[in-house]
């Protein structure tokens, strides 16, 4: 549906996107995520003609956009701001898109109407603009774009104004709204949840380049760096040193864990050259248990709880795992579905973290 090669895009000597190669397919929910500053609304502008290129091709449904200016691009934005006028009603705002539709007054209306029922807000045609909460104008700004019926819809960080509350109960609807349409959606931004959350597949951006284009899945759990794997989520990383080499595993000695066969699969290839090897792991990946208590995970080290972080559903615990020469490791976070009726173990504590090989990566 939308082809981006070897995209360059200058600012003065600024060079904000550095050699962008995509492809999004047709119906899919599409998200560029990365960091404030890495280029994804600038990605996203040129995408949709707001935006000149310094070189590089963009194509839409296979034709080549050089040329056409935004308004003639199959493709509707839907920003932030919501940019909806407050002194016009709901209809009227929707209808705004329409203005210049030569269909006749009734077909209108009734296009209206259907846009309305759509994004949730069937019978709120006559109410005013300034007079809904946020989550109702954001949806007033998608019935606006999805009345002119665009092959993709562009979201700048659509649900960024919103509560927690409404933006997670956004995040649900808009899924259900692209499979309702079909149409391809690209969203931007910069919260990994959202993006893991509402993705079929999801481009992570650093510094005007795509660093990974995944799946969320596979984003998680097989994260191609160190950057990455930061990025989304939250990694451990312990210092590893690596004592031999072959036949499909790589053994290493870990700061906390000790010695350790990691299979192949479980290498991250694209780290920096000359980077130091670290063992990377989810705080889910492993588990924790009061000291004593019987586990069932393939290996077991001590440590010590430094910090106990309450969520309410789980908790999470900085834990110092217990060095060969009587030292402690750098604190590694471990969460842990909380189960009713069981204490939680306290800071100072005295803890010993259960994990399985398969569950680390090599950076
Ligand atoms: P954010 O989430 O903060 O909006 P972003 O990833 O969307 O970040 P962009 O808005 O694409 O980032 O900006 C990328 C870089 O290009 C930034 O360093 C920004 O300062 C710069 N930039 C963006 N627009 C312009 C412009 N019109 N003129 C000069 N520099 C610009």
């Amino acid at each position: 549906m939308i082809e981006c090669r070897d995209l360059h895009k200058y600012y003065g000597d600024y060079h904000a996107l550095r050699g962008i190669d995509l492809t999004i397919r047709e119906g899919e929910f599409f998200s560029l995520l990365g960091p404030s500053g890495c280029g994804k609304t600038t990605l996203l502008r040129t995408i949709a003609g707001f935006e000149g290129i310094s070189s590089g091709v963009v194509l839409i449904d296979d034709k080549d956009m050089a040329r056409v200016p935004a308004n003639k691009r199959p493709t509707n934005m839907v920003f932030q701001s919501y940019a909806i006028f407050p002194h016009l009603s709901v209809a009227e705002n929707v209808a705004f898109g329409l203005r210049r539709d030569p269909r006749p007054r009734a077909e209108k209306d009734a296009a209206v109407e259907e846009a309305l029922k759509m994004v949730g807000l069937t019978g709120y045609g006559k109410r005013r603009a300034h007079a809904l909460s946020g989550g109702q104008r954001q949806r007033v700004a998608l019935a606006r774009a999805l009345i002119l019926k665009p092959k993709v819809l562009l979201l700048d960080e659509p649900l960024s104004a919103l509560d927690r509350k409404m933006r997670e109960q956004m995040q649900v609807e808009l899924i259900k709204l692209q499979r309702q349409v079909g149409i391809t959606f690209v969203l931007v931004t910069h919260d990994q949840e959202e993006a893991l959350v509402m993705s079929d597949r999801i481009a992570v951006m650093f510094e005007g380049q795509i660093a990974q284009l995944d799946e969320p899945e596979s984003l998680y759990s097989r994260p191609v760096d160190r950057r990455v794997a930061d990025f989304i989520g939250v990694m451990n990383f312990l210092p590893a040193t690596i004592l031999s080499e072959g036949e499909g595993v790589i053994h290493v000695d870990v700061e906390g864990l000790g010695e350790i066969e990691i299979p192949e699969s479980r290498v991250a290839r694209h780290d920096e050259p000359g980077a130091p090897p670290m063992i990377g792991f989810r705080p889910e990946a492993v588990s924790i248990f009061p000291e004593g208590q019987p586990q069932t995970a393939p290996r077991q080290n001590g440590g010590v709880i430094d910090e106990v972080v309450y969520y309410g559903d789980m908790t999470y615990y900085d834990v110092r795992i217990d060095e060969e020469d009587g030292t402690k490791s750098e604190p590694v976070r471990i969460s842990m579905r909380n189960v009713f009726g069981r204490d939680i173990p306290d800071v100072g504590t005295r803890a010993s973290i259960g994990w399985s090989p398969a569950s680390l990566i090599l950076f």
